[in-house]
Parts: C-alpha cells; structure tokens; sequence
C-alpha cells in the first residue's frame, strides 16, 4: 500500500494537546522512540499496556505504507537496578539479565513486533558522556559540590512545555539528585552522578567523573544516535511525562539546538482495584500470574489493546474472561471460513468486506480508535455468519474475507495462524470412526465419551448440517 493512504492519519500529541495530522521528517519512513523497561524486576502487565499500545501503532504506520525504524531502550543501570542488585548482593549485569530474559519472553507471548534497536544503558556510557559535555561547554550544565553534573532548568527558556509547568517561581540553585521526583519538585536535575558508597562497584571512569548516568541522559543520548537529532514519535506511560520526558527535551534541545520530538504520544495508566497497577500498591500482575491461572498470552494481549490508550481502565478477570470469548469467536469464524462451500451472495460479502475495511481504517487513523474498529469488525463477522449460517459463502468469496481479516489480524496480532491442513492423529481418526458408529447405533453415552476423549487430545467435534466437523484445539 502506499503512503498516500494514510493522507488522513492523525495523532493527539502532548505537545501540543490537540490531535494532529501525521507527516514524517523523511517520506514513507517514520522514527520512533519508545522508552523501554527498567530491568530491576518482572514487568507487570500495567507496563506492558505501553509496549502493546507501541505495538499498535507501529503495526498500523507499517499497514499504511510506512517503513518504521523503532528503538526501546534497556534501562539496565539506574537508582532502582542498583538497589536491587546491592540488596542481592549480585554483580548489576547479572542481576539485570534475568529481567531482560523475562521481558523478551513476554515480549514473544503478547505477540510484540520487535523493535529493530534494543540499546542498552550500560552500553552507551561514551555518547552519554559526549552529550553532557557538549551541555556544560554550552552552559546548560554545572558541577555541584558534591562533584555530579546538573542541568540548570532555568537556562532553557522552554522548561516545562511538554508537562505544561512554570518554573518561574523556583528557587536557584535547588537540585534533585534521584531519578524519580513529582512536578513540584521540579529542579535541576542530575546528568552524571558521582561515585559515592551506595553505588557500591558500580562507576565509570569518564571525562566528567568518576560515577554513573543519571537516567534522563541515557533516552536522550540512545534514541539521537540511532534515529538523528530529530525523531518523528516518540512513545511513553503518561507516568514518564514529568519528568524523564521534559527533562529527554530539555537536554536534546540544549545540545542541538533542534527541536527534538515532532509527535510525542502517551498512553494512560492500566488500573487495577480503583487504582494504577504499580509494584508499589501490590495491586499488579505479571504475564506469568495469569499463565498459571490458565490464561493465554492472547487474551491478555486483546484485553490490553482493545481499549483505546489514552484511556484508563480496570483490570478484572471478568475482562480478561470476555477477551477470551472474543477471540475464540474471531477463531470460529476463520473455521467456518475455511470450511465454506455455499451458493454465493451475490453482491453482499464484498460491500461487507468494503464496509469493514473503510470503518475499520476511519477508525485507526483517528488516533488509533482501537474500539471502534474492533466493533466494526465484529459487526462484520455476525453478519458473515449469517451468510454461513445460510450457507451463501462460495468457496472463493470466503477465501477472500480470510484474507481480509488476516490483512487486519496483522494490525491487531490476536488470531494468528488458522491451521490450513490439520493432520489428525491415528488414535483421533479411530475415535472419530467409533463415535460415527455410536451415533448410528443411537448409542448417545458412548458419542458423548468419546467427544471428550477426543476433546482431551485437543480435538473439537461438531456436528453439523453437512456432517461431522472437526478442528484442533491450539495448545
Ligand atoms: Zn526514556
């Protein structure tokens, strides 16, 4: 498809809190930042609500002709990495690699396109460096007392415009040396940490200290060495906006004198009990917790995109239930689908097909309205399986709506592969047999013990009007 088909795509961008029309820096290639995991421990699904809503969008440019360049960087040193690493008492690389073992596997089972970049921190120290040097030669950084660099906020004239703060009335000199800190608190803040007891072995020896990055620094200086001065997206939780988004801007700009984002993009919090699911409130859980409930990836995937992502909403296992259903019945119907053998529809399957395909998209380049096109995909599979139902699919016309909705599962990733040719096992095919001749027998306990049998090996029967069908269940 070309890139002439997303003339109508539009974005909401924090910058500028309006929704705007989307135009790349380079035509037909888009440059996408999206601040990755900290590797201190298991991320819960309420992070990866981000990496999903990520997925989307970077599935969608792809849908509309775009090429996409995404980079997700590794936070792998940091207050919290440190902490925890010290309190294990485990080198920092080999505490933080079991997380980014974690993280990959889950990114798999959600069914995550891969980013093209997974820079990593620790592996960055010299254009970190680089960048605050060039920020105290151009006076926009100083040394405090205790030997770290800090960003004066006061000298960069549009502190405060991503998050919408003043920071007139700040006191000079006032600086904050964590990572983490509330909008009131905006002060100067640390670029390079030096050494000091807590860090423990953890340090560099560089140009501007012995010591550690602070981890604004590091987004700043990954995502402008692998996607230039200028980025199209950049992608965040609403809880990155203050500060490590205002202060990635302040130092960007500083250095380059470029503006540095076109198009920033936030997705609101995934709450759980009434309140954001975060390690602190023990309100969360992780892929794993609702794998060993019996959940699959899939449904936690559907759950996490299906409601649009500037939107907050309620994590239940009663959501988590309805997804399922969902996406068993977007699975049934590709069933059907390739089952199809009925009269024709004359002209009502491809105005259907045109119908799902004009809304569906309306509604993606919309902001990516994820609900609407969802809705406009399930209005289209009931009214598909009224044709089935009637029998009025022909062969060739259902193979045209599988290959519409495997065109649209690729923005949406959440039925995959329908197996085309399913091999029945001996032992299946036997069972099959014997329940056939139970049935004609009006033998109805034994058809009965056998389905669940064959259920138990993975194979679903049903009967139907034109016989005995039968899929395999995915494992
Ligand atoms: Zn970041």
């Amino acid at each position: 498809m070309k890139a002439s088909s997303a003339e109508n795509l539009r974005f909401f961008n924090t910058l500028t809190r309006t929704k705007e029309k989307f135009v790349p820096i380079e035509e037909g290639n888009v440059k996408m930042y999206t601040c990755g995991p900290t590797v201190y421990d298991y991320s819960h699904i309420g992070n990866f609500r981000a990496f999903i809503f990520e997925d989307l969008l970077r599935r969608w440019l792809e849908y509309r002709g775009f090429g996409v360049t995404q980079v997700m960087n590794l936070t792998d040193v940091d207050d919290k990495t440190i902490k925890g690493s010290r309190e294990e008492g485990v080198q920092l690389n080999e505490y933080t690699a079991r997380y980014v073992k974690a993280f990959f596997e889950d990114v798999a089972r959600l069914n995550i396109q891969k980013a093209e970049h997974y820079p990593r921190a620790t592996e960055h120290i010299p254009e970190m460096v680089s960048l605050i040097k060039k920020l105290l030669e151009k006076g926009y950084a100083y040394r405090g007392k205790d030997g770290s660099v800090y960003y004066e906020i006061s000298k960069f004239k549009d502190y405060g415009k991503l998050a919408r703060i003043k920071v007139e009335e700040l006191k000079a000199g006032a600086r904050v040396k964590a990572d983490e800190y509330a909008k009131e608190e905006a002060h100067d803040f640390a670029l390079w940490k030096a050494w000091d007891e807590e860090d423990g072995p953890v340090f560099w020896e560089t140009e501007v200290g012995k010591g550690r990055p602070g981890w604004h620094i590091e987004c700043s200086a990954m995502s402008m060495k692998y996607l230039g001065e200028t980025l199209d997206i950049h992608c965040g939780g609403i809880d990155n906006l203050f500060p490590h988004h205002e202060n990635e801007i302040a130092q960007s700009e500083a250095a380059t004198g470029k503006k540095f984002v076109n198009y920033w993009l936030h997705n609101e919090w995934l709450l759980s009990e009434g309140k954001r699911m975060a390690k602190s409130f023990h309100n969360y859980y992780t892929l794993n917790d609702l794998m060993k409930k019996g959940y699959d990836p899939k449904a936690v995937r559907y759950l996490l995109l299906a409601t649009h992502y500037r939107q907050q909403f309620n994590f239940t296992l009663e959501g988590l239930e309805a997804a399922k259903g969902a996406i068993e019945r977007l699975t049934n119907f590709m069933y059907r689908l390739r089952d199809a053998d009925g009269k024709g529809s004359g002209e009502t399957s491809k105005q259907l097909m045109e119908r799902l395909e004009k809304n569906f998209s309306e509604a993606m380049d919309d902001d990516l309205g994820v609900s609407e096109a969802l809705a406009a995909l399930f209005d289209f599979v009931r009214e598909a399986n009224n044709l089935l139902d009637s029998n009025l699919l022909r062969k060739e016309e259902a193979q045209q709506v599988q290959s519409l909705m495997t065109r649209l599962d690729g923005v949406l990733g959440i039925i995959g592969e329908v197996q085309k040719e399913a091999k029945l096992s001996k032992e299946a095919e036997g069972l099959i047999t014997r329940r056939e001749e139970a049935r004609k027998a009006k033998d109805w306990k034994t058809a009965d013990q056998i389905r669940e049998q064959l259920k138990a090996i993975g194979v679903i029967i049903e009967d139907t009007s034109q016989g005995v069908k039968w899929r395999l269940e995915k494992r």
